[in-house]
């Protein structure tokens, strides 16, 4: 079977998705059907100058960073690369939240800087000539195995259903508070939280963004192992186009009402069930286990 050739083209960027992608743990397998014509990182057959001035032939299109239209790479515009590949490949997958929505890099001095689809008070797509071919990946760095698993579904003809910002339903359908081990503090409403302790839930108090942020953090485990807000840190949404917000560990509140509620539950909603948990004081919960 021949490989799929793929470039991975950064732009205004940190490289921490090219970084991430490296911790895939079935990287070789992967490697036995992909092959990249370049990648910042990995051993690939061109240089960033062949992509630029050669047409070379190439399958996907991966982009990781913000864009810019002042952005160059050898004197050429970002924006000329990334035309010149999008029109030959067959699917184009922005890597990250900077790529998506423009990111931590919309404050890099360069003019407009923004993802492929940003707005933040409404995203929409800015590049609208490539919204069918893209698929979007978001994330401040991407969870490897979307990344691979999307790639592969590209690869095999799957047809990959996606959300309103052309990301994978898959991993972008659920919200990371969706299987977080602190669940039952946050249905009793127990914050009583010390980063890295095990107990609390961190939505009240401390800043957790995972009931209103779509992704899969609590679903596929980071290195197979833990998740941010299992280990006892707060979600900071940063798969959201709004990302990064401020007060990462702090939840705003107006007149003790957390300002974002979980996603789907009105305020009534949840001042009645406020109202009903208070009533009850679960001791087990209140109780440092460690
Ligand atoms: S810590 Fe965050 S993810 Fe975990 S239960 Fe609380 S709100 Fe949900
Ligand atoms: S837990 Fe939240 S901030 Fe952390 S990686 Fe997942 S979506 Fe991003």
């Amino acid at each position: 079977m021949s490989k799929t050739k793929l470039l991975w083209l950064t732009s205004i960027s940190c490289n921490g998705n090219a970084h991430s992608f490296l911790n895939y743990p079935q990287l070789e397998i992967f490697l036995d059907n992909f092959e990249f014509i370049y990648h910042p990182i990995l051993e690939s057959n061109y240089t960033l100058e062949d992509i630029i001035h050669k047409d070379l032939k190439c399958d996907i299109l991966l982009i990781e960073g913000s864009i810019s239209s002042e952005y160059k790479k050898y004197n050429e515009p970002i924006i000329n690369i990334i035309n010149k590949y999008a029109s030959i490949v067959k699917k184009i997958v922005t890597v990250g939240t900077c790529a998506t929505f423009g990111g931590i890099f919309r404050q890099s001095g360069y003019a407009y800087t923004t993802g492929l689809h940003f707005d933040q008070e409404n995203p929409t797509f800015l590049f609208s000539n490539l919204k069918d071919k893209t698929i979007s990946i978001s994330g401040c760095p991407i969870q490897p195995e979307a990344l691979a698993n999307i790639l592969f579904s590209i690869k095999n003809n799957i047809n990959i259903s996606l959300d309103k910002f052309n990301r994978p339903n898959e991993y972008f359908a659920y919200t990371v508070h969706n299987g977080c081990t602190r669940n039952e503090y946050f249905e009793y409403k127990v914050d009583n939280h010390l980063f890295g302790k095990k107990e609390g839930c961190m939505f009240y108090d401390h800043g957790c963004q995972a009931p209103f942020t779509n992704g899969s953090c609590n679903k596929i485990l980071w290195n197979e192992v833990n998740s941010k807000t299992r280990n006892g840190e707060p979600c900071h949404g940063c798969v959201n186009p709004d990302f990064p917000t401020i007060n990462f560990f702090q939840t705003k509140k107006n007149m003790g009402i957390p300002q974002n509620l979980p996603i789907g539950v009105g305020k009534r909603a949840y001042l009645t069930l406020a109202g009903v948990t208070k009533a009850f004081k679960i001791k087990r919960l209140e109780e440092d286990l460690f």
